[in-house]
């Protein structure tokens, strides 16, 4: 078997002079030109993609050492109340933070958007915060790409934590548990009934799980929620060896247990940074979205090449009609397509 040189080194176009210089802007940490990258990956037109693709893959020796917050939670449990408080405390500890929203299902207006940001604003404020809204108009799979993308470029831009927000609810927690180092999951105090329709999935997710609005009359129903949290993740299989999912009680309204978050968030790195499994989950991560590209960029070749998309809508259309078993007719169009594509582009046998 031969070996194939490394794909990085087959990147063969240069950068041009303008994207020469948004990198040296981007590593300068200016935000302006951070967000010209960001804008420029969420493009669909196919040269900047490949721009997008070659301007981060050229700043990946500086990516990598911020730590990935995942955070999610049923709409108005507090997120955007935590995100602004939270990230105004890390940052007087000297932090940097960018905030990515994420929401695959994106029919959201400009007003929900101002809502969001209104409620973070102070944070917004900060020159050491940066925060992006979610693209509109891209399905689960275009914005795990661009999140992804999204997080190297603020870490070349030297971001010490990225916390990737989940806007919409359903599948995107999975996602961004597959993106992030750490999931926190945010939750309202709850009777009884609401922990029982609470997937267990989404539990299951979770590093660190923070009953929110433990304050004033509430504090009583917070602290009841947390307990059943508790009993209930005991009966799950630890993920990890060394980290047995948290369950604490914060105020992101008053602020009482923020500092605590912060403290826990820096144990759960030390603890998997140590028993390794830091970088694991990294790299496992990274290959799983390899294959996520690879059955997209397949899917698209055989149903855009013209060379081959009028014999997948046939197929297409049988296997509509019920005439065709799917699995039979993905072998049908793979035995098609595959022997001109080996050809045509000189792949490896
Ligand atoms: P999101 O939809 O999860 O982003 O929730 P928001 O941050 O928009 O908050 C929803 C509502 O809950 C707002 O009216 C907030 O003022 C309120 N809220 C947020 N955090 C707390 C808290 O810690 N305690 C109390 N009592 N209310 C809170």
């Amino acid at each position: 078997m031969t070996t194939q040189p490394p794909v990085s080194s087959a990147i063969s176009d240069e950068l041009n002079a303008p994207l020469q210089e948004l990198r040296e802007k981007i590593l300068a940490g200016e935000r302006a030109a951070l967000a010209q990258a960001i804008t420029l990956s969420e493009s669909s037109r196919a040269d900047h993609r490949r721009q997008a693709e070659n301007l981060i893959q050229s700043l990946l020796p500086h990516t990598g050492q911020s730590i990935r917050i995942g955070i999610s939670g049923p709409p108005g449990t507090g997120k955007s109340t935590f995100i602004n408080k939270f990230g105004l405390a890390i940052m007087q500890q000297g932090q940097r933070l960018a905030v990515l929203a994420v929401d695959p299902s994106s029919q959201r207006d400009s007003g929900a958007i101002l809502a969001d940001k209104t409620r973070m604003l102070e944070l917004s404020q900060q020159p050491s915060s940066f925060i992006r809204p979610s693209p509109s108009g891209k399905n689960l799979g275009g914005v795990a790409r661009y999140t992804q993308e999204a997080i190297l470029l603020c870490e070349a831009a030297g971001y010490d934590v990225v916390m990737v927000e989940t806007v919409g609810v359903g599948q995107s927690e999975t996602m961004v548990a597959e993106i992030t180092d750490l999931f926190l999951l945010l939750l309202p105090p709850a009777g009884g009934d609401e922990l029982q329709g609470m997937k267990r999935g989404i539990l299951e997710l979770a590093d660190i799980i923070l009953v929110n609005k433990a304050d004033g009359n509430l504090l009583p129903f917070a602290e009841q929620t947390a307990d059943e949290y508790l009993r209930a993740i005991n009966l799950f299989y630890p993920r990890y060896a060394d980290w047995k999912t948290d369950v604490a009680l914060c105020s992101a309204m008053t602020g009482k247990g923020l500092n605590e978050v912060w403290q826990k968030i820096q144990q759960f790195v030390a603890v998997m940074k140590k028993a390794g499994a830091w970088q694991q989950r990294r790299s496992r991560q990274r290959e799983y979205w390899l294959d996520k590209e690879l059955q997209e960029q397949l899917l698209t070749i055989f149903q855009h090449d013209p060379a081959f998309s009028g014999l997948v809508k046939e197929i297409h259309q049988q296997v509509g009609e019920g005439g065709v078993l799917p699995s039979l007719a993905a072998r049908q169009i793979i035995a098609a397509v595959l022997p001109p594509l080996l050809i045509s582009k000189k792949l490896p046998k």
